[in-house]
């Protein structure tokens, strides 16, 4: 076992937490050949010999280590076909769709569904691959074999869905989390993850950049009265994982990682997905930067443009996010007339404005013509009508609280400067921000994504973010208070 992986067991061992009586934490296996794989996964499934297993993959060839052509599908499926009986489904062929077109949508939801109400006698399902194949097992599980086994296998170190209890499921191009699964087991296979593409794995680090700022906006909402509850128990476990994240940062920005950086990076994804599950919410690693990323998202999936990798969008929104921080943290005075408060009126007109303003098509939003443009506007606002509807019954939740909160709105200043100083324990400045962007070569402006993000789109998001969730970030609070995002965060 990995050293990283060790410090996981010994952090909730601090906690006081029993890792093996808790559903909501997979059992982390990090195995560095597929020998120590093949050995693990045959004793956790013993009593299941000669069952069906169920693999579910996107059909893309992925290499099961950096110097062999071997695909791990084959890999994998030989290994389980000496002790069980295999059934691999490819959800690209499955659903006739291109593997990179597949994402966490009803339409793919349904497929997987089909696909696994079709086995009525299995028991074990993995979910082979990224963040979107996991999720989409994941949730279909939940919703129709809450009973069955779930494994997951990463294929690349991308997000924190690999060891947690929730998927993101977009409905109408509103990416939503929802409460899913709990998972079984994770294998994290060292060789397969060091042969993923680095960009990938870059991607992975940058959603983990998240854990530096996200906190800041959970305990901005309680203090507001914003948020319910508030607990520093994710930010404990994921403090273990700090230093060593900063320190692998340059690794990210070469050709290739380190076995030791395999180990950190996935200590700390499983570890990420575990402190959300344990928290019963997200909001300890998705803050304003998620928000910013959702919002481009949004824009994209509004126009079927192909999506940033998710880890870039966030690791840029993290930076954007720190600024904002930093931004908030000088104001000594609040100036009470320039407070905004909005109805359902004005939320729906406030969105309307936004969904005319919206650079949907990003770079090529000047190529078409006026009779092209009324064309696509007819087309946009019948698919825009749903997503609408949601901003809108979304924002109005939090907006209600603010309501409220703003009558009390003077104990708050009178603690101001304790908030202030906890905050800035709780999140990295820019500059420290800034440099483990640019030693990961991750994006520091929107132009530097893949594919690129214009300013304007970039601007959009920040200053659209109060409408994208229900739940409370820095944005609100900017916007709520008369400022605009865009100077909070150009600072
Ligand atoms: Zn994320």
């Amino acid at each position: 076992m990995s050293i990283f992986f060790e410090k996981m067991t010994q952090a909730f061992a601090d906690e006081k937490i029993d890792p093996i009586a808790n559903k909501k934490i997979p059992i982390q296996y990090c195995c560095h050949n597929y020998e120590d794989f093949s050995e693990k996964i045959t004793q956790i499934l013993s009593k299941y010999k000669n069952n069906k297993v169920f693999i579910l993959h996107d059909g893309k060839n992925k290499k099961s280590d950096k110097d062999s052509n071997t695909n791990i599908l084959e890999k994998i499926s030989k290994i389980l076909a000496n002790t069980f009986s295999v059934i691999e489904k490819n959800l690209a062929t499955e659903s006739n769709s291109n593997c990179d077109e597949i994402h966490a949508s009803e339409y793919f939801l349904k497929k997987t569904t089909d696909l696994i109400l079709n086995e009525t006698d299995c028991e074990i399902y993995i979910a082979l691959g990224s963040g979107t194949i996991t999720d989409l097992l994941k949730h279909s599980l939940f919703l129709n074999k809450p009973n069955a086994l779930f494994i997951s296998i990463p294929t690349a170190m991308t997000v924190t869905a690999f060891s947690s209890s929730f998927s993101v499921v977009d409905i109408s191009g509103a990416k939503r989390t929802r409460q899913s699964k709990d998972i079984y087991a994770t294998f994290w296979l060292t060789p397969l993850l060091q042969a993923a593409p680095m960009e990938l794995s870059r991607a992975g680090y940058g959603d983990l950049l998240a854990r530096f700022v996200a906190y800041g906006d959970w305990y901005l909402g309680f203090k507001l009265g914003i948020s319910e509850k508030y607990d520093e128990l994710a930010f404990r476990l994921m403090e273990v994982f700090a230093e060593p994240l900063k320190q692998v940062a340059s690794e990210f920005g070469q050709k290739e990682l380190s076995t030791r950086a395999v180990e950190i990076s996935a200590a700390a994804l499983a570890m990420a997905g575990i402190a959300m599950s344990l928290s019963g919410e997200t909001t300890p690693l998705s803050g304003y930067e998620h928000v910013i990323s959702h919002a481009l998202d949004f824009l994209r999936l509004s126009s079927d443009r192909p999506l940033v990798l998710h880890g870039e969008q966030v690791a840029l929104a993290s930076l954007t996010s720190a600024m904002s921080f930093e931004w908030l943290l000088e104001i000594e005075n609040f100036d009470l007339k320039k407070f905004r408060s909005m109805n359902e009126k004005d939320t729906n007109q406030i969105i309307n404005h936004f969904f005319s303003a919206a650079p949907f098509f990003g770079k090529d939003e000047d190529k078409f013509s006026e009779s092209e443009r009324k064309k696509i506007d007819i087309n946009l606002s019948a698919k825009l009508h749903s997503a609408k509807e949601i901003f809108i019954s979304d924002y109005l939740k939090k907006s209600q609280k603010w309501d409220i909160a703003k009558e009390r709105f003077t104990d708050f200043i009178h603690e101001w400067p304790e908030i202030k100083a906890h905050l800035k324990k709780l999140t990295l400045s820019s500059h420290s921000m800034q440099a483990l962007l640019e030693q990961a070569q991750l994006p520091i402006f929107p132009e530097a994504t893949t594919p690129n993000t214009t300013a304007l789109e970039y601007r959009w998001a920040i200053r659209f973010a109060p409408f994208i969730r229900s739940r409370f970030c820095l944005a609100d609070f900017i916007f709520w208070i008369g400022e605009d995002c865009c100077i909070a965060a150009a600072t």
